[in-house]
Order: structure tokens, then sequence, then C-alpha cells
């Protein structure tokens, strides 16, 4: 029995009978930018991220893009990235015209190492800085990296695209953020049927330059206050966004369930996986396992032989793509994690309403292969 890496066709019943009901609405009223459903989604998303503002956008990589220009980021400023993390992290920098640093991997939990962050803190005395909240869950040093960024008063972006439905210490990871980004890439713990992303903060001053920004900049419909680009969100996105909230809760303890079944098997296979640090409650994006980069290509030529997808996310570290090397300044961290990291993880399948078979197929096939 081949199983996917990722399958996101499976909706619960009667979801697409009401997403056609909603497009069939919203066509006929001609809704199709900003309206309610857009409106209804902001409000929606703000109760679950604890924040009071959330400005949708047209994807996750916009958001950051609009998260480091409100927070004043521009052309020559010095932003750390961490160097873990998809490509869109470290280009947003680029895109507003700031130059990036990338910061090395903690391989505990494999997020941002904090020690190192502090270093980069002192010697680079950035514009801003860049969190990610990678696999589901977060650092378990979060707090630290607030504060210290408080004291030096370096804005911190948080990257929350893969972390929707996350909680650290019983309320949502964004709560405590100053302004944080999600995406709604279809392959997302919450997506949309296409493009989509959104920006939240507290600050009633952040969420008022974000909405300008993400609509030309307007201050009114012919008045321009900023130089800003259109990332509206379409009222299709959202009403999607907004059927696929009611079920987000069953769709993570689903995933959930998932994971747990790979905490408890594949260490009986020799296999490291990676859990969330204490004080997690993770969304179960993702499986991640760190194995030999000796076995690794073993275990896969097994897996594609009997049709099991995997990933390796991500096969590279920022600072070694090539088109970083124009951009990059400095890499901090001298024990080159992140490198390391990317030629030892690999990723099994876990999406939502994954069936018991097919788990139990993935570790047969594991098992069988003898690898
Ligand atoms: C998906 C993702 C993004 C980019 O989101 P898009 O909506 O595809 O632009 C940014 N950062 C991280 C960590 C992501 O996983």
């Amino acid at each position: 029995m081949a199983v996917p890496f990722i399958d996101i066709k499976r909706f619960e019943s009667g979801f697409l009978d009401n997403w056609n009901a909603k497009v069939k609405s919203l066509s006929e009223n001609a809704q199709f930018i900003g309206g309610s459903e857009v409106n209804d989604l902001e409000t929606e998303l703000s109760k679950w991220t604890e924040q009071k503002y959330t400005i949708a956008c047209a994807n996750g990589t916009d958001a950051l893009q609009l998260a480091l220009r409100a927070v004043g980021v521009g052309r020559g400023d010095k932003v750390l990235v961490p160097d873990s993390t998809f490509w869109a992290t470290f280009e947003s920098v680029v895109n507003v015209g700031a130059d990036p640093y990338t910061v090395d991997t903690n391989p505990s939990d494999l997020q941002m190492d904090f020690q190192v962050f502090a270093e980069a803190i002192d010697k680079v005395k950035p514009k801003a800085a860049i969190i990610v909240h990678l696999y589901g869950w977060g650092t378990g040093q979060i707090e630290s990296f607030r504060k210290l960024c408080k004291d030096k008063n370096v804005p911190l972006v948080e990257d929350g695209a893969q972390c929707f439905g996350v909680q650290w210490k019983g309320h949502s990871l964004y709560k405590d953020a100053l302004i944080a980004t999600t995406s709604f890439y279809p392959a997302k713990v919450l997506g949309a049927a296409g493009d989509g992303g959104a920006v939240f903060t507290n600050d009633e001053e952040l969420a008022s330059i974000t909405r300008k920004l993400a609509n030309h900049g307007r201050t009114s419909h012919y008045e321009h206050g900023y130089v800003g680009w259109n990332s509206r969100m379409d009222s299709l996105q959202a009403a999607f966004v907004r059927l696929s909230l009611q079920h987000l809760k069953s769709r993570i303890e689903s995933r959930k369930k998932s994971a747990q079944f790979y905490y408890k098997e594949l260490p009986k296979l020799n296999i490291q996986v990676i859990h969330p640090p204490e004080g997690y409650d993770e969304n179960g994006y993702c499986n991640v396992t760190i194995v030999d980069p000796d076995r690794r290509p073993k275990i896969e030529a097994v897996l594609k032989e009997k049709g099991i997808g995997f990933g390796n996310i991500y096969p590279g570290a920022m600072s070694d793509q090539p088109g970083a090397k124009p951009h990059l300044i400095e890499r901090f961290g001298k024990d080159q994690n992140a490198r390391r990291i990317a030629s030892s993880v690999l990723n099994f399948p876990l999406f939502a309403y994954m069936k018991d078979s097919e788990l139990e197929e993935v570790l047969d096939v594991i098992r069988n292969g003898k690898v």
C-alpha cells in the first residue's frame, strides 16, 4: 500500500458541500475582495492567536515582509534570521532591502540557538530579528528570546507559518509575540484554497501600519502615506480558511495522534524522533527524525521502492543556498549544526486523518527493509 507524504484532500464529510455553497454565493454577489468574510476571518484568527489585531494578507512571505516593514526595517538594515528555516524567511529580509545574518541551530529542539543569537545581537546590533517556530513547535527559550530583544530594543518578528494552533504553557504560542506571521499555503496546518497569510500583533500602531502597507500604503482611497503593495487576501480564501477553522481542533488532534505513534514506534527501529521542548502542545505539523547520513539514503530507497512518501525538511541551511551568496554578510555559530541537521533530517508521512493502517505500513516497510 502506497502512503503519501502528505494528503490534503481528506476533507470532513460535508466540508466540500459547504465550500461549494460559499463559492456560489460569493460569486453571485461578486464579493471577491474584502467584505465580511475577510473581516470575520480576522476576528476569528485573533481569538485563536490571543492577539488583538489580525491583518489578513496575500501569503506568508508577504506577511513577513509586512511585519519587517512595520517594525521599520528598510534599505541597508541588518536582520538576524535562523540558518534552519524555509527560504522565504531569508528572502523576506532581502526583499525589504535589508541584509540577513544567519544564526545557527540548537541540535536538541532544531530551533534557533539562544546563545548564538545573543552573541549575534551584541556583535551585529541588528535593526530587527526573525525567529521561526519550526515543525509545529518552538524553542523552549522563547521567553528569553523575547526578553533579550525587548531589553536590546530589537523588534522580534515571529515567523509562525508552521505553528498555527501550537500552545505554549497553555496559551497560543503567538500570544506574547510583538508581531507574528502565518501562512495559509494549503499544506500548512491551517490552509487556504490557494495562497493566504496573516500578521498578528497587540500593538495598535504596528497593526495600523501593516494594514496600510498591505493595501498600497493607503491612508485614504487616493492618498498614499507609504509605498506599500497589494497584499490583500481575497474573500474566497478567507471563506475557505473560515470553514477550515471549524475543523481545526479535530485536524490537530488527528495529527498529534499520528505524531504520538511515531514517538512510540520509531525509536524501536533505532530512529531518533525529535520531541517538542517541555511546555509545548504541538500542532502535529511535521514528523522530524534524525538519522545517520550514511543510513538515511538506505531508508529512503526502501521507502521509495514501496511507495511511501518522505521529506527532508530542510535539505540545506539558508547560508548554503546558492541564492544566499550575494546577500549573506555573516553566519553565526561555529558548530555548523544547521548544515549537519540538513544532512540527517528525515520526515515520515504526517497529515490530518492518516489511517492506522497507513502508519503501520510505514513501520512495516522500514522494519522489513532491514535498514
Ligand atoms: C510556508 C512558510 C513560509 C512562506 O509562506 P508562503 O505562504 O508560502 O509565502 C514562510 N516561513 C515558513 C517557516 C514557512 O514554512
